[in-house]
C-alpha cells in the first residue's frame, strides 16, 4: 500500500487515516440560534409549495413556537407577498436583521432586499447559491424554532447547496394530483437519501374541491395517490389540503396567518410543533 499522503478525497486506500467525508456545513450567525430547520420541496412551480410553507410557519408561530421562513426560491420569492411584507430588511456592521410578520414571524427573502419587487432577478447560479449561503450566514436570526425553507422547485444548485449547508432535520414533499406524482416523489426521496435527510411528510395540495352545497369531494385534478405514495416509499404522514379559494385569496393578498385550517396537523406533529 502507498505511504498516506492525507488526501482522502482522491486516495481509495482504506487506510487508519481516512478521514470523515468533508462536511459542506456552514456556521449560523453568531447570534442565531435555529435549532430545527425544515426544507419544502416540490418538483415543479406552482404546486402550492410556498403556501404550505406560509400555512406550516403560521400554525407553528401560533403554537407558541419562535419561527423564521427563509425564502430560498431566489427567482420566485412569494413568501413576503403572502405575508404582507412591505419593510425591507435592515443590516449593521454585524448582519442582516429579518422582518418580521404579524405573528412574529422572521423572513429573509431576496424580495425585502430589493428597492423594485416586480424586476426579474436576473442572475447566474454562482450568485444565486451565495445569496442563500448569506441568508444562513449573515442573518442575524436570533432564537429560532423552527425556520422553515422555501426551496426552488427541483434539484438543481440551489436545493444542493442548501442540502449540504443548512442542517436541515427534514423534508416535507409538496405535489398535486396532476403531477407524475410518483416520479416526482422519488426524486425528492433520492435527493433526501443521497444528501442523509429524512422526508418527514407528503403534502397533496389541490387535492380535490369540496361542493359547497352537499359537501362532496370532487377529484379536479385526478384522483389522490397520496396515501399509496406515501406508503410506496415509506414516508408515514401525509396530508391533503383542498382548492379553496378563500385560501388564495388569503395567500395573495398578504394575510396568510388570518387562514386557520388542520389540515396540516399531522404534519405538525411529525416535525414536533406540538404544544
Ligand atoms: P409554488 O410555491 O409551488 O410555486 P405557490 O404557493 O406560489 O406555488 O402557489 C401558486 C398559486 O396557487 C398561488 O396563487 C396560490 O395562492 C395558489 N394556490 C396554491 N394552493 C392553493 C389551494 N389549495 N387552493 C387555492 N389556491 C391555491
Amino acid at each position: 500500500m502507498a505511504e498516506c499522503n492525507h488526501d482522502c478525497a482522491n486516495c481509495s486506500s482504506n487506510c487508519s487515516d481516512r478521514t470523515k467525508p468533508q462536511s459542506f456545513l456552514l456556521p449560523q450567525n453568531s447570534k442565531s440560534k435555529i435549532r430545527n430547520v425544515i426544507a419544502v420541496v416540490s418538483g415543479k412551480g406552482g404546486v402550492g409549495k410556498s403556501l404550505v410553507t406560509s400555512l406550516l410557519a403560521s400554525e407553528t408561530a401560533r403554537r407558541g413556537f419562535s419561527t423564521a421562513v427563509l425564502d430560498a426560491d431566489i427567482t420566485g420569492p412569494s413568501i413576503p407577498k403572502a405575508f404582507g411584507l412591505k419593510d425591507k430588511v435592515t443590516g449593521d456592521e454585524e448582519g442582516f436583521y429579518p422582518v418580521c410578520s404579524s405573528l412574529g414571524i422572521k423572513v429573509m427573502s431576496l424580495n425585502l432586499l430589493l428597492d423594485n419587487d416586480s424586476a426579474p432577478v436576473v442572475w447566474r447560479s454562482p450568485i444565486i447559491v451565495n445569496s442563500v449561503k448569506q441568508f444562513w450566514t449573515d442573518v442575524i436570526w436570533g432564537d429560532v424554532d423552527y425556520m422553515f425553507v422555501d426551496m426552488p422547485p427541483g434539484t438543481g444548485d440551489v436545493p444542493l447547496t442548501v442540502f449540504q449547508s443548512l442542517p436541515i432535520n427534514g423534508i416535507v414533499i409538496v405535489t398535486t394530483p396532476q403531477e407524475l406524482v410518483e416520479m416526482i416523489v422519488e426524486k425528492a426521496v433520492r435527493m433526501a437519501d443521497l444528501m442523509h435527510v429524512p422526508v418527514m411528510a407528503l403534502v397533496e395540495n389541490m387535492s380535490y374541491l369540496e361542493c359547497p352545497d352537499c359537501g362532496k369531494h370532487i377529484a379536479v385534478f385526478g384522483e389522490s395517490h397520496v396515501e399509496e405514495t406515501a406508503e410506496r416509499f415509506n414516508i408515514d404522514t401525509f396530508a391533503r389540503i383542498p382548492i379553496d379559494s378563500d385560501l388564495s385569496k388569503a395567500s395573495d393578498s398578504g394575510i396568510i396567518e388570518r387562514y386557520y385550517s388542520n389540515w396540516l396537523n399531522a404534519v405538525l406533529a411529525k416535525i414536533g410543533a406540538v404544544r
